[in-house]
């Protein structure tokens, strides 16, 4: 049988457009879609906190050593006390069901001023006898984030992992770092390592995808960053902007706050924070991070939120003025003294 073959009327180009625009505006749509539901799979918790700010006068007023904040049932902040250490740093504690995760160790050695193990391992006991072991993890190795090692590593069931470079790389098994991921698995709960080096060279970032917290130490917080490697730091925020733009993100929370609610500094090493910034940032923040840094003049800038610093050169660059100032004054008295005493001669000839 024949059939007969009709011409098909070619689609007119503003139907065209009209499709084209309502498949993007359908994409956009299921992206949203897709984000909002990988949000709300999230497990929720409340950042409804007030920390304690410490106190003008330490020795006149007693505070518990360590605050501590339930997130939600199975996720848990702790702070040390401003009075404890100006540092005030904080730490996180995540269960799983075969194995629980400590973020830092803070600030403090001695159990005695600061019971960070057993305030730990009780959270660990109340969550049920066969849930206590735990991994001791670093954001990175300045001793305000490992300090409290010493308490961990004689306790059964729990591993402490190394704080410099090889140990980090180690035990992540990163075999091109700063480069790729790296993951931790606490049974049903599954935390995902980022490589993020500039404020120290050993500094990695966690991500939760239970609760989509991004635990970013010193990298990101609301305090001052401190840079010692700014091309580090760049792809670092580069990296992790990466990272976040795929993941839902609840809260951004790293390890200490050193502004108050204006976005001001307190005073370098300060007990006392009244009227402090809240711990959490956003994802938005991270995203702005890069932008920041690429602004950065390698001495000081404010940049938005951020304040950016490099603590060594600023030292540098004032021993070098201090010493120039020095240099200056000790020829000028020099100089003063050589005229003094050539008009005192001068004198002293006309005299004669
Ligand atoms: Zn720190």
């Amino acid at each position: 049988m024949a059939t007969k073959n009709r011409a098909v009327p070619p689609i007119p180009i503003r139907y065209t457009i009209c499709l084209r625009h309502t498949l993007h505006a359908l994409l956009a749509l299921g992206t949203l879609l897709d984000a909002s539901l990988a949000r709300s799979q999230l497990v929720p918790g409340s950042m409804d906190v007030h920390w304690n700010g410490g106190s003008q006068d330490c020795k006149a007023v007693v505070q518990p050593p360590i605050q501590m904040h339930a997130y939600n049932q199975r996720t848990f902040i702790l702070r040390e006390n401003l009075c404890a250490t100006f540092e005030a740093p904080f730490m996180y504690l995540l269960v799983g069901s075969t194995k629980a995760l400590l973020i830092d160790s803070g600030d403090v050695a001695d159990p005695k001023l600061m019971p960070l193990a057993s305030t730990v391992m009780q959270l660990l006991a109340a969550d049920g006898p066969a849930k206590t072991a735990l991994l001791v993890v670093h954001t990175h190795r300045h001793l305000d984030h490992r300090a409290g090692d010493e308490q961990f590593t004689r306790l059964s069931n729990v591993q402490v992992v190394g704080f410099d470079i090889d140990s980090v790389r180690h035990f992540y098994n990163f075999t091109d770092w700063p480069n790729g991921l790296a993951q931790i698995n606490l049974g049903d709960r599954m935390v995902d390592v980022i490589p993020t080096p500039g404020h120290n060279e050993t500094e990695v970032s966690f991500y939760d995808r239970n609760t989509g917290l991004f635990f970013s130490g010193d990298f990101l917080m609301p305090a001052r960053l401190l840079v010692s490697d700014s091309s580090a730091y760049l792809v670092s925020a580069q990296r992790a902007a990466a990272f976040v733009r795929d993941h839902p993100i609840s809260f951004v929370l790293g390890g200490h706050i050193e502004l108050d609610a204006n976005g001001e500094t307190f005073p370098w090493e300060s007990h006392y924070h009244p009227n402090e910034h809240v711990l959490q940032m956003t994802k938005d923040d991270l995203l702005a991070l890069p932008g920041a840094i690429i602004s950065f003049n390698g001495f000081y800038t404010r940049s938005g939120k951020f304040v950016l610093m490099d603590p060594m050169r600023i030292l540098i660059a004032l021993s070098v003025f201090t010493g120039v100032i020095l240099i200056a004054l000790v020829m000028a008295l020099v100089l003063y003294l050589r005229r003094r005493r050539s008009s005192r001669t001068l004198q002293t000839a006309v005299q004669e």
